[in-house]
């Protein structure tokens, strides 16, 4: 899977936004790459350059394209043997939409029982003190720990779960091939049960379409992680082998090739133990993190082409963040904009995306941007089309076990056998 933020990919009428014809434009650069699978980031209609406040779930942004060239994406990438899931934020809304705003002025008048039952809005001692929330006139509030322009969902009532099998059935009748699910971690809370909801949603979206995939962000630890697997959901983020602080940047760094094997098998073996179904999750940096080249650069392309290797042939599918084929790094290292700039494609001709939303100038990959890299056989970017070959090759890799770690009496080298019973 390669995950896109929409905005900073491909600007195809030279607006400065990126938008869903660029990226259209670029399927067979993905192609050759060797994804088989796209997640992109929230698309629906958003004040915010990320879109994770969503004003209406059953649109597209108009910055970034329509309904219709959304439909054009679905096919060019089913074309391609590229399936497309999206992001789906489920936790909360953005307070502008047309729902949330009935419900405030519906509480504004004393009515709890309207559309304010899609909401966490109860009166204000409901709430522990240090639960974030936004004020609605002086009685009422609802629950709102992410900002107060993302009012959360009530994910206990029956018209909020009609209404999320009416926004999951308009994605899933429109091709889409699953989702990545917004910030689970947080879906429970004092009255709901996130398990409890995420068996629902997944017998939902199966009942759309059996072969739907489902992959979680539960930025949390193990346990709480392997609580979500009993749900049934297909996937969920290996946070904790991502990321500059994380197992397999760590490992790299002092060299505990061992130990971060046994690490992977014993998180796999708790994850399975959850959900026998369970395909781990791997990544090395998300939107919400400093990209992995920010560390590795230096070192050389040794580590970087070494740290892809890692994620890539370890059981389960693996996510890479545009750019990081290119080794793109992130200007500073704290923003999320930061996290964020544009793709760059030809570093001889930077893309004209704006990066005023994106606060931030920023530098092209120091070995060029795909352009260039493309042309030099060594390249990072060409280590990632050579990995992605192994492992769509053998199949094993992806999906098997990790049965036995392999002791060479050298704690630096890590080294396992996978098993995969294809039946
Ligand atoms: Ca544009």
């Amino acid at each position: 899977y390669y995950e896109v933020f929409v905005y900073s990919f491909c600007d195809s009428d030279g607006d400065g936004i990126g938008d869903l014809k660029g990226l259209t434009s670029k399927l067979d650069y993905l192609q050759d790459l060797g994804i088989t699978g796209l997640w992109l980031m929230p698309i629906h209609p958003s004040q915010s350059y990320h879109k994770y406040d969503v004003e209406n779930y059953y649109d597209i942004d108009p910055a970034f394209g329509s309904l219709e060239t959304f439909d054009k994406l679905v096919e060019e990438c089913h074309k391609r043997g590229i399936k497309l899931i999206i992001d789906l934020v489920l936790n909360h809304i953005s307070s502008q939409n047309p729902l949330f705003s009935k419900a405030a002025a519906e509480v504004a008048r004393g009515n709890l029982n309207g559309n304010a039952r899609y909401f966490e809005i109860h009166e204000n001692d409901y709430f522990s003190r240090d639960t974030q929330v936004l004020p609605l006139g002086s009685k009422y509030s609802c629950e709102a720990n992410f900002s107060t322009v993302m009012p959360e969902w009530n994910l206990n009532s029956k018209q909020t779960r009609e209404e999320f099998t009416k926004i999951a059935k308009f994605w899933l009748d429109r091709g889409v091939d699953g989702f990545r699910l917004d910030a689970c971690k947080f879906y429970t809370n004092k009255t709901t049960n996130g398990t409890e909801f995420l068996t629902w949603f997944m017998k939902t979206c199966r009942g759309i379409n059996p072969e739907v995939y489902v992959v979680g962000e539960t930025w949390s630890d193990d346990s709480d992680i392997a609580e979500l697997y009993k749900s049934g959901i297909d996937s969920e983020f290996a946070f904790k082998f991502a990321t500059t602080t994380g197992s397999i940047s760590q490992s790299l760094m002092t060299q505990k090739g061992m130990a971060l094997v046994a690490k992977v098998k014993n998180y796999d073996k708790k994850m399975a133990d959850a959900n026998p179904k369970e395909i781990n999750a791997m990544f090395l940096s998300n939107h919400d993190q400093v990209r992995l080249s920010n560390t590795f650069e230096s070192k050389g392309l040794d580590w970087q082409k070494f740290a892809a290797s890692v994620y890539m042939l370890f059981p389960g599918n693996s996510f890479t963040y545009y750019g990081e084929e290119i080794g793109m790094t992130s200007p500073a290292t704290t923003g999320d904009e930061n996290f964020r700039t544009p793709m760059v494609f030809d570093s001889d001709n930077m893309p004209e995306i704006s990066v005023e939303k994106l606060g931030s100038t920023f530098d092209p990959p120091k070995n060029g941007g795909v352009e260039q890299q493309l042309k030099n056989k060594d390249s990072l970017l060409n280590f990632y089309r050579r990995i992605i070959k192994v492992k769509l090759q053998n199949p094993e890799i992806s999906r098997g076990r990790i049965t036995e770690v392999c002791d060479f009496d050298d704690d630096s080298v890590g080294a396992f056998f996978t098993e995969y019973d294809k039946n």
